[in-house]
């Protein structure tokens, strides 16, 4: 009885590890997590704050389905500031986190058939979203260093790219791509004349002096063609309030409109409350989390570099380390021989005790990633599990 649209689905591995994780912690296990893509820090205080007053006044009822005027204003705002590209506030349309915002633009712009490109490795509900709305997930390879290969998604266009669908800084690969590469993406883009999805939800979290580049600040032409999407849940620690946005072409955004009032009505008004107060409030919290996610992503990187076999490319963004485990297989874990990520994976929680994501979940078969965002105490126990349980490899 269940359609073939949701048979065709894979179910999130993120979601489900995450769910997994959390039920065998509960059953007493212990184990250090390193599989959760969210920040592990605490909302800030005065964002809290906002939506308890929110709440006091009363403000407890249906908000547009646009998402409020403040919280437009506001991201109109950070978009200028910070991206340097202009949007006027019905050009800004707000979702339940940006994974619902992706759907949402899908769903605005994407026929049966229709073809969305899909740099690879990527997070696990791209393809999944596409196939969704009918359309096809057309997969192009990354270079071997997780950079864009614009002559891979070159090749890929045909007369049914509708989009390309972008995440930098890149979840799983920690990726940061170049404004070079974004301006060829989009050249390509202008010439063909599909959209750019781009994903700026890893945003802030790029170290190292790089540099995070929005498509859509590159032309007036260009813009038309970017479907910006971001959200509160990475920047702000705020997961759990669900609230992202997309900012894009007037046309993309009522016709996502259309497609919330009869999805959502509209987004939690709490949480569009507490988003405001992040935005216009103090940014500290969040200098700080990135000082921290940065040092955290050295340690463990170089930590997972110094244990023989493993390699691990030096990501730029995000909060995620991608390591090369392809050197085990073959390898005996107490009678069973490793052959592939997933085995990797289950020896390193059975072994270790700690959570991780295999790479076969992101496209990234033969790779593990580890999110570093758990405390600098936990990842150095963590790593120090993990070496001896590798040790116990032969
Ligand atoms: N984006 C995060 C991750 O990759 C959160 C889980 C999800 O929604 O996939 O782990």
């Amino acid at each position: 009885m269940i359609s073939e649209r949701v048979q065709r689905i894979r179910p999130s591995k993120t979601v489900e590890i995450t769910s997994r994780v959390a039920e065998l912690k509960q059953q007493g296990r212990s184990l250090i997590g390193f599989n959760v893509g969210e920040p592990d820090f605490s909302t800030p205080e005065h964002i809290c704050r906002a939506a308890e007053e929110a709440m006091r006044q009363g403000f407890t009822k249906y908000t547009p389905v646009t998402g409020i005027l403040e919280l437009r204003r506001a991201i109109a705002e950070k978009l200028e500031r910070e991206n340097r590209v202009r949007y006027s506030v019905d050009e800004i349309t707000i979702g339940a986190g940006a994974k619902q915002c992706i759907l949402a633009a899908l769903l605005a712009v994407c026929n049966p058939g229709d073809e969305v490109l899909i740099p690879y490795p990527c997070w696990v509900s791209y393809p999944e979203l596409v196939k969704l709305t009918d359309g096809e997930p057309v997969m192009v390879p990354c270079r071997e260093d997780f950079s864009l290969d614009i002559a891979a998604v070159r090749k890929a266009v045909t007369k049914r790219t509708k989009a390309v669908m972008i995440n930098t800084p890149n979840n799983p690969t920690g990726a940061v791509y170049d404004r070079q590469s974004l301006e060829d993406l989009a050249s390509l883009a202008v010439e063909h004349d599909f959209y750019i999805i781009s994903d700026e939800v890893y945003e802030k979290f790029v170290y190292g002096g790089r540099e995070h580049v929005s498509p859509a600040s590159f032309s007036e032409e260009v813009k038309k063609l970017t479907i910006l999407i971001n959200g509160m849940s990475k920047t702000y620690a705020m997961t759990g309030w669900r609230i992202g946005y997309i900012a894009a072409d007037r046309e993309v955004i009522k016709a996502v409109n259309v497609l919330q009032g009869q999805m959502l009505s509209c987004v939690q008004s709490l949480s569009q409350k507490a988003a405001v107060a992040a935005l216009a409030g103090t940014q500290e919290p969040l200098e700080n989390m990135i000082r921290e996610f940065e040092s955290r992503r050295n340690y463990m990187r170089e930590r997972l570099n110094q244990m023989p076999g493993i390699s691990c490319m030096d990501a730029m963004g995000a909060f995620y380390l991608l390591a090369d485990v392809r050197s085990f297989y073959g390898r005996n874990a107490g009678g069973a021989v490793i052959e592939d990520d997933g085995q990797m994976a289950k020896y390193l929680l059975e072994e270790a005790g700690i959570a991780v994501v295999p790479g076969n979940a992101f496209f990234a078969p033969g790779y593990l990633r580890f999110s570093y965002s758990n405390s600098m105490e936990q990842i150095e126990k963590g790593m120090d599990q993990m070496e001896q349980a590798l040790k116990k490899l032969s």
